[in-house]
């Protein structure tokens, strides 16, 4: 039985988590897990699971709570995840979390020697330099869960790391990949959250949207697998079919497919070196599929992609000072502050502005997030005035 800690529970990985879990009930235990704000998706699953330890973000939930629930533990904030992630006996932490707020937790999971299913790609994207090693030191395994990464973990099994020549990380190009950039320039929230291929939380469908999202994969990628940037491509796939691939000395070529469910890679995590079976969507049927159809990405018409090359390769606080701009703008497009292309205004402008700074702890990345933050905040608010 593996047992498991959930942060992020009713979000869009976190309950296709949960989803996996109950398809294995003699596999897998959720001992305890995180949710937001969102009280009813917690009752939800407090009516199938028997949880013991449980955070949420606002204290004024815990009494009605704790009445309710008396035998669970309820914690709250950020203090409480900390708690969570450390006092809890148990195996893996499953890191489902959306943004900078994921990256402390891990740490501290990291530190206190638990292993890592980890889906918050902005982990690795602002702290991989601190993370990797210290997972090193601890022995702790990092399972990933983004789809691409689980793609090239599992091309990787089996085979020596020197003999990798070149990661090829897929991208579908989001919502708006038919569209020029001119025609970007007017585009709606609503029309942004339409992926063609995935169904996946607002925030990330907007970072595909505007390919931030590949561009935190390639440095998650290059954390990870401990490949350097000059080896890691991005190939244009329309189909979201196969989800990454890893080319060989010898040319050789591994690529994992699958149907686009994300029940996939998080089971793999959890069920690593093994495979259960999945009882969950469709088998892939290529003969129904037919055509696979790939092209270059173009650094021009994504030009988050671009610098997340560039910030990736200069690293210290510029991975988080991306990250911390891309969240501020990203929600700030969604509240209907700022149009589309702004997005990429707003995060291209707060990393030259706020510069460069080396970083040596996790402290350095949350004031590199912050100045980033206050950064968005008063570039919008120049915005508003400009148009007044
Ligand atoms: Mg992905």
């Amino acid at each position: 039985m593996k047992r498991i800690v959930l942060l992020g529970a009713s979000g869009s990985i976190g309950l296709q988590t949960m989803d996996v879990v109950e398809q294995h009930p003699d596999e897998f235990e959720v001992v305890g897990l995180s949710v937001g704000q969102n009280i009813p998706a917690l009752r939800q699953i407090l009516r199938k699971h028997n949880i013991y330890t449980v955070c949420v973000q606002n204290k004024e939930d815990l009494p009605n709570l704790q009445e309710q629930y008396p035998d669970i533990t309820f914690l709250y904030g950020d203090e409480g995840l900390e708690k969570l992630v450390t006092i809890e006996d148990y195996d893996i932490l499953v890191n489902a979390l959306v943004g900078f707020v994921g990256l402390y937790p891990t740490y501290k999971a990291i530190e206190t020697g638990h292993d890592i299913a980890l889906a918050n790609k902005e982990t690795l994207v602002v702290g991989g330099d601190l993370i990797m090693p210290l997972a090193k030191e601890k022995k702790v395994h990092i399972y990933p869960i983004d789809s691409e990464h689980s793609a090239i973990f599992q091309c990787l099994q089996g085979n020596h790391h020197k003999d990798i020549k070149r990661l090829i990380i897929t991208a579908s190009g989001g919502s708006f990949r038919t569209k020029t950039r001119e025609e970007l320039e007017h585009v709606t929230v609503k029309e942004a959250l339409q992926h063609p291929n995935w169904t996946m939380g607002a925030k990330i469908t907007i970072d595909s949207a505007t390919m931030m999202n590949k561009g935190f994969e390639v440095i998650e990628a290059h954390h990870l697998f401990d490949i350097p940037y000059e080896q890691i491509s991005v190939l244009m796939h329309d189909e979201s079919i196969i989800h990454s691939m890893v080319e060989f000395q010898d040319h050789a070529i591994l690529a994992q497919l699958g149907t686009p469910d994300m029940r996939i890679p998080i089971q793999y995590a959890l069920t690593w070196p093994d495979r259960y079976p999945i009882h969950v969507g469709e088998p892939l049927d290529l003969a129904k599929v037919q055509t696979l159809h790939f092209h270059d990405a173009d650094f021009k018409r994504y030009p988050l992609l671009a610098l997340a090359y560039e910030v990736g390769r200069r690293k210290g606080n510029l991975p988080a000072v991306m990250n911390g701009a891309n969240e501020e703008a990203n929600q700030a497009f969604r509240e209907g502050k700022i149009k589309f292309l702004q997005i990429e205004d707003a995060v291209y402008n707060a990393v030259y502005q706020v510069g460069f700074n080396e970083v040596h702890t996790i402290d350095d990345l949350k004031k590199a997030d912050q100045a980033a933050r206050q950064y968005v905040k008063v570039f919008i608010e120049d915005l508003k005035e400009a148009n007044e």
